[in-house]
């Protein structure tokens, strides 16, 4: 199937390593023109690298979700660099794991920066240039906490839900101007994050870092963890013009995690 997505210019926020560097690998390997961008300059340039040896062009800026001044200027050099953004896939670190009892004022006002407030800046940002062309895709990775909360995560299943409401409002404020606002919502997918995570749950657990895979895995009808590129399949998928009449949807990617009937 030929997306389209030749010569479009994404942004793909938080993007040197896990989910967000899948979708950036994806949309380059569609010929999209690919901004990708993070906190630490090593990786990201490590990452840069290894998508421009595969053909791809890719721009990297460092830049911290939460600060709003690199928000601007990560969308200022993807518009110097490529042009106006056809494509802006948000993502981040996401909040910190913890109960109720667990998290302060002080993480939960970081969890709205990072998670919320920066897919609000950047939709703000990209939005003139989406609707001077007549058309545009905003992708929010968020997480299977939306449709069916995860315990211990309640900053990321309180401020995904946000997102997940901004979300749906915007794709009805926009539709008709050709843009197109969805999320998708990863399961248990192998990256980096959730290698660390399975042996900090081990040790947490006092069981063994296999035992806690096991569990996860129990959880998963098709018995087995996603890797990256599936969810980056999605996001090309709705990126494309081809998904030009999905909107205000939220999708799971998650190997039939999420148990509900919608
Ligand atoms: P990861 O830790 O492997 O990658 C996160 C990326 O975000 C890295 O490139 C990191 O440098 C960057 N980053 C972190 N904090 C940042 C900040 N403040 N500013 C800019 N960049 C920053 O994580 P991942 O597994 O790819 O997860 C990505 C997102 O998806 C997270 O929010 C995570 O909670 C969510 N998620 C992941 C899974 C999963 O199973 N992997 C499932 C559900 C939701």
């Amino acid at each position: 199937m030929d997306l389209g997505l030749s010569g479009k210019v994404a942004v793909v926020v938080a993007s040197s390593r896990g989910l967000g560097r899948a979708a950036a690998e994806e949309l380059a390997a569609e010929g999209a023109r690919v901004v990708i961008c993070a906190r630490g300059a090593e990786a990201l340039e490590e990452t840069r690298a290894a998508i421009t040896a595969t053909g791809g062009e890719i721009v990297a800026v460092p830049v911290d979700t939460s600060n709003p001044d690199d928000l601007e200027s990560l969308i200022t050099v993807a518009e110097t660099s490529f042009g106006p953004v056809d494509i802006l896939v948000t993502n981040g670190g996401g909040p910190s794991p913890g109960t109720f009892d667990e998290v302060d004022d002080a993480a939960w006002d970081a969890a709205v920066a990072g998670t919320l407030s920066s897919v609000v800046r950047l939709c703000r940002r990209v939005l003139p240039g989406m609707r001077e062309k007549g058309s545009g895709r905003i992708i929010n990775i968020t997480s299977i906490a939306v449709k069916q909360p995860v315990d211990g995560l309640i900053l990321s299943n309180a401020v995904r839900a946000a997102v997940t409401g901004f979300a749906r409002t915007l794709a009805n404020e926009v539709a008709s101007q050709g843009i197109t606002v969805n999320n998708v919502m990863p399961g248990f997918t192998w990256t980096e994050r959730v290698d660390e995570l399975a042996d900090k749950q081990a040790a947490f657990a006092e069981a063994t870092r296999d035992e806690v895979i096991a569990g996860w895995k129990a959880a998963i009808p098709a018995a087995r963890l996603g890797e990256p590129n599936e969810l980056a399949a999605l996001i090309a998928f709705l990126a494309s013009s081809r998904a030009a009449y999905i909107t205000g949807q939220s999708i799971p990617v998650d190997g039939g995690w999420i148990r509900s009937l919608v």
